[in-house]
């Protein structure tokens, strides 16, 4: 209940926010000890080709395997994390796991890594990535850096300069979740962004003949072609959605239907075959004879 008040907002206690305000406490002290017990890992979500099913790479995303809760939601335990200080090492787990990782899949295969706004504003970020691009010897535009609008509230010029490195670098940057933040959309002017990825809540259910989603999703993939910009649509789950999505010309997809995270052993299908089938349907390629 008190979350669904808001954060920061003052509202008359409630038991259950008792229970709630303890239950991340403990939490918080779980999650110090997963990051010692190897209770972390990394799922791999393919990102496809949106015009022909070919392979771009994959999204490295987090799971917690709680030892009585069993899976705890990334959504719930990365905020935890952010708020108890634990996000930079949990982060650098990320990063280095994803590298190393990339490492052992084919040059052309892509990952993508979430970064959390307070990773971004770490002083060293840059220098970790670089550091570990070199030691595993993976070529900088194979690594995706995923960000999300939060990185721009707290407009300094330190952000600006972290963008300008990262380039520098030669990594690729991407906008997550776009159109749910609370950003103006001032920052396209300048930062560098290689692609959009366009939030599942305007994604999922997009076909249906009286959603808006399609007039908004057709907005986003003009603003993104205009500026350089490739498109992802995340959350892709149906054949109409995955249809409606090319039509508006969707650079990528990303979705249950091309598949849901899963451990690296199990890319490997994937990655062989350089494409990736849409779940129990037809495929945009030929049949091959
Ligand atoms: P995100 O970066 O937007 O990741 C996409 C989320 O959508 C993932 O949820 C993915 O499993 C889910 N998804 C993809 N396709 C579909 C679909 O077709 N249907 C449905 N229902 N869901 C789909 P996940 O793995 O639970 O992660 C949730 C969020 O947690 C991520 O959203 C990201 O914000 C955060 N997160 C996950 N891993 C990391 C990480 O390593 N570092 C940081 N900082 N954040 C992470
Ligand atoms: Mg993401
Ligand atoms: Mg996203
Ligand atoms: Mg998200």
């Amino acid at each position: 209940a008190a979350k669904a008040a808001g954060r920061g907002k003052h509202c008359f206690f409630e038991p259950s926010m008792h229970s709630e305000a303890s239950d991340r406490q403990r939490l918080e002290t779980d999650l110090r000890f997963a990051l010692e017990q190897n209770e972390l890992s990394l799922h791999f979500q393919p990102i496809v080709r949106a015009a022909s099913e070919d392979l771009c790479g994959f999204e490295a995303l987090i799971r917690w395997d709680h030892p009585t809760r069993g899976r705890v939601s990334p959504d719930l335990f990365i905020s935890v994390a952010e708020e108890c200080g634990l996000i930079g090492k949990l982060g650098d787990y990320v990063i280095e796991e994803a590298i190393r990782q990339a490492a052992e899949w084919p040059d052309h295969v892509r990952v993508a890594i979430n970064l959390s706004p307070i990773q971004f504003n770490d002083p060293k970020l840059v220098e970790k990535v670089a550091t570990l691009l070199q030691t595993h010897e993976v070529r900088a535009d194979r690594i995706e850096l995923e960000i999300t609008e939060g990185v721009f509230l707290a407009d300094n010029e330190a952000t600006d300069d972290t963008f300008a490195r990262l380039k520098n670098i030669g990594v690729r940057l991407a906008l997550d979740d776009f159109g749910t933040g609370y950003s103006s959309l001032g920052y396209l002017k300048t930062a560098p962004f290689d692609k959009i990825k366009i939030d599942q809540s305007f994604v999922r259910g997009a076909s249906h003949p009286k959603s808006r989603n399609s007039a908004i999703i057709r907005a986003i993939v003009a603003l993104a072609d205009s500026l350089g910009m490739d498109t992802t649509a995340e959350g892709v789950e149906t054949h109409d959605d995955l249809n409606l999505i090319r039509e508006l010309g969707c650079s990528q997809i990303q979705g249950y239907i091309f598949g849901k995270p899963s451990p690296a052993e199990d890319c490997a299908d994937m990655i062989e075959r350089d494409s990736v089938l849409p779940q129990g349907h037809r495929s945009v390629r030929e049949p091959r004879h």
